[in-house]
């Protein structure tokens, strides 16, 4: 085995964020254990509470997953088979799973290769009269435009589906995300920008009829107990999970804060290495982008190629990531929507070029300096000669 330094900058530091609730988090979940209602009780009535009114939106539910959220979320609003959804290329697989499981059909469109977020001039070309909605990824942490958006969706008679599964309390232009469309999706994933022990997700939404309907939904069909209206499925935000949630949420604003001014920090170290041809992808929603992930792209400028650059900053204990390396249309279980390599050449670029740098609440300027001295090193020092095969 190679040598590697100790992990100096590690990707996320989930410890730094839990260890200090520790006692907290322990009582919450005693109570419950104590208590012993297990699903469906006080726990997540108010964590969807609490959660829906952070975000500005009258009504939460909470169930097993962010995906399905999405898949659930999607039915309650009436999305079924036969309907089309517009969706961006290059998001996390459980975009696509959401749509499918829903019964509907993805229909896939290209990305703002700056932003990474999904084009809306893109969207119109992917119109049929078979598009029931647009479902907008608010990638990394950055919300797609709600104000395009909506203008968008009024324009075309389509319903709007936020997958904000990395933008918790994210905002722009006035809209929390969440609160944009007729439905959002969260997840809860530990990973998250709130992130519960385990699994997690929840629907936010206005609509008094969507919220009934996605609380059948995730309880086996059932508006009441043993009389089922629809097929449903079992998919709760268990207790425990809602109680752990409603010890972080109140830290939620904080960590988001420093998630952007660690953002900040990286925007300017890593500002002279541009005309090496490393580039973040933009911010274009200001103070309102929650960094879920801080992503640079490694252009085809750059002397230094990815995977060597990744190499290069691992064995100086520096972990990074890479947020997707393939983009879902070339994934092989979806070679049935009958899309091929060079439909989308924005989203598959990204795919080749990103690089996810580490970020989380409580990375320390001088981690950062670390990040960007060690990539500034690894670029004067490597040989531009040198090409990988
Ligand atoms: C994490 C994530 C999901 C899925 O959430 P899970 O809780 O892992 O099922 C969906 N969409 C995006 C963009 C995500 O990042």
């Amino acid at each position: 085995m190679s040598y590697q330094s100790p992990v100096r900058v590690p990707f996320v530091d989930l410890a730094l964020q839990n260890q200090p609730l520790q006692a907290q988090l322990e009582q919450a979940i005693n109570a419950v254990v104590r208590q012993g209602n297990f699903v469906l009780g006080q726990a997540l009535a108010d964590f969807e509470a609490s959660f829906a009114a952070a975000s500005g939106v009258r009504y939460g539910v909470g169930v097993g997953s962010g995906t399905e959220a999405i898949a659930l979320g999607l039915q309650a609003c009436g999305i079924s088979a036969g309907d089309e959804v517009i969706i961006p290329a290059n998001t996390f697989i459980a975009t696509v799973i959401g749509v499918v499981k829903a019964g509907a059909h993805p229909i896939l469109v290209d990305c703002d290769p700056q932003t990474a977020l999904i084009d809306l001039r893109a969207c119109q070309q992917a119109i049929t009269a078979k598009t029931k909605a647009i479902l907008p990824v608010h990638l990394y942490g950055q919300m797609v435009s709600p104000r395009r958006l909506r203008e968008f969706a009024a324009a075309h008679n389509l319903l709007i589906f936020e997958d904000a599964a990395q933008a918790h309390l994210a905002h722009r232009e006035g809209y929390l995300a969440g609160s944009v469309g007729k439905a959002a999706a969260f997840s809860f994933y530990p990973s998250k920008n709130l992130g519960a022990l385990g699994n997690g997700g929840m629907v936010l939404t206005n609509d008094a009829a969507v919220a009934q309907k996605m609380r059948s939904l995730r309880n086996y069909g059932a508006p009441r107990k043993y009389f089922h209206v629809d097929i449903g499925t079992n998919s709760r935000l268990d207790e425990i999970q809602a109680a752990v949630l409603n010890v972080k949420l109140p830290h939620l604003g904080k960590w988001n804060q420093l998630r952007n001014s660690a953002a900040q920090e990286y925007d300017a170290v890593l500002k002279p290495l541009r005309n090496q041809g490393i580039f973040p992808i933009q911010n274009q929603g200001g103070a309102g982008h929650v960094y879920h992930l801080y992503i640079i792209r490694v252009s085809q400028e750059c002397p230094v190629d990815r995977q060597t650059i990744q190499d290069k900053l691992a064995t100086r204990g520096i972990q990074t990531g890479i947020h997707y390396p393939i983009p879902c249309h070339l994934q092989p279980a979806y070679k049935y929507l009958g899309y091929q390599a060079g439909d989308f050449p924005h989203a598959e670029t990204l795919c080749q070029e990103i690089l996810s740098l580490p970020m989380y609440p409580g990375l320390s300027n001088t981690q950062i300096q670390e990040v960007a001295e060690s990539l500034e090193y690894l670029l004067r020092t490597s040989s531009p000669a040198v090409i990988a095969c």
